[in-house]
């Protein structure tokens, strides 16, 4: 990988594309820093080097040119706070007032530019846009392992303008080092955990991982389509019913690839979606009607941990059940000290997506696993064996 570890930097203008994609309240104030703060590393190198960091990045999802609560002039401040650096901002991303800007710039400088999404050519991987970009430096550098999936100006298009100065950044080798550890050459035993709500957004996430694991954990709201595909009575559960056939096939497709494919066996259930409700436990494959199932139980939470206790690769994606609720939430958090016990024992650990994340979060369990991914949608692709567009640019 092709990192900014060992390359000059000392007055080079480095086009620098993170993923500054925060949430902001209604007073612009930053709610989670933490992709800021994963970008950190790299802007750092680059100033401390005598680069001039010259930074893009997305934020949020405007519609149409300019939108105050997009800006990421509201990102600078705090950038500067972290950096304990002065940090300027440019009005736009293109154009003769941020060329201005940029040819300002001294050495260890921190210049942040606007949104990248004010100009629809973002979105669209314009080669015009991307080049009028990537006119405003001497090297292009990607961190934003978030957008990896997305073949967009400055994430994929830019890098052909660089074909001798394009650069992965800390993060975004950290990751990819960290998913090819886990993929590429796994000690096995190698389990994945798949939960979340649907099997629709995963389903080629779950046939790719049953060609390379041992076992592969199904939790959260999609294990009641499997269930009830398999002529479970599942009561109210969120079901899939145009993915039973589909569930089948998964479960004969892992039985013909010699991958366990375990499925919860008990459910925590209740009669409405709210921490009031009547609370009932059940066999899964037995859920009355009226009731629906919003945790795993806890004879699945056995069975479950066992499995990832004996494992030496695990894989996390999406919760055991409706965690953001205190009564649901034990599945979830059972599952995560599983893994963090596993992970002590000397288990590589990797969770990833925007739910699980917070969930490990929620429960103080951060520290305790291998890595963390920064990208939900990107791990899910790469998971997928897709080729993400912004590694493959500057790869190649
Ligand atoms: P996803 O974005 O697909 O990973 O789904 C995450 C969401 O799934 C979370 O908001 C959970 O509350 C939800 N979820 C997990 N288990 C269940 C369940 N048994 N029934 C309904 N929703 C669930």
């Amino acid at each position: 990988m092709k990192n900014i570890s060992n390359i000059t930097l000392r007055g080079k203008k480095v086009l620098l594309r993170v993923d500054f994609n925060v949430p902001l309240d209604k007073d612009f104030n930053i709610t989670d820093d933490s992709r800021i703060k994963a970008a950190l590393p790299t802007i750092q190198k680059v100033i401390t080097s005598g680069g001039k960091a010259i930074i893009m990045s997305h934020l949020g999802r405007p519609k149409n040119g300019f939108e105050e609560k997009f800006s990421l002039k509201h990102t600078t401040k705090h950038l500067s706070n972290l950096l304990k650096t002065e940090v300027s901002f440019s009005i736009d991303c293109i154009g003769e007032k941020t060329s201005v800007d940029v040819s300002k710039m001294k050495n260890g400088d921190v210049l942040v530019l606007e949104n990248l999404r004010f100009h629809s050519q973002e979105k669209l991987g314009d080669n015009d846009f991307a080049k009028k970009l990537a006119e405003h430096g001497d090297l292009y550098v990607n961190d934003a392992f978030g957008t990896a999936h997305r073949a967009h100006a400055s994430t994929s298009i830019i890098a052909n303008y660089f074909p001798k100065n394009k650069y992965f950044g800390l993060l975004f080798n950290k990751e990819i080092n960290n998913l090819e550890t886990a993929l590429e050459n796994p000690k096995r035993p190698f389990t994945a955990i798949i939960g979340g709500a649907k099997i629709t957004g995963k389903i080629d996430t779950i046939t790719s991982l049953l060609n390379k694991v041992d076992n592969l954990i199904v939790g959260g709201g999609m294990a009641y389509t499997f269930v009830k595909a398999m002529g479970g009575c599942v009561g109210d559960s969120l079901v899939e019913d145009s993915k039973l056939d589909l569930a089948k096939d998964l479960i004969n497709y892992a039985k013909e690839n010699g991958v366990k494919l375990l499925l919860p066996s008990d459910s925590l259930n209740a009669n409405e979606l709210n921490n009031n409700a009547v609370l009932q436990h059940s066999e899964i494959t037995n859920i009355p009607d009226g009731f629906m199932g919003l945790d795993i139980g806890s004879d699945s939470i056995t069975r479950f941990s066992k499995v990832i206790l004996n494992s030496k690769t695990i894989i996390w994606n999406g919760p055991m059940g409706v965690f953001e609720m205190d009564n649901f939430l034990n599945g979830t958090k059972k599952i995560g000290e599983a893994i963090c016990k596993a992970t002590r024992k000397g288990a590589f650990s990797l969770v990833g997506g925007g739910d699980s994340v917070a969930a490990v979060k929620q429960f103080g369990l951060a520290e305790k696993v291998s890595y963390i991914s920064t990208g939900g949608g990107a791990m899910l692709e790469y998971l997928e064996g897709k080729k993400l567009p912004a590694l493959t640019a500057i790869k190649n």
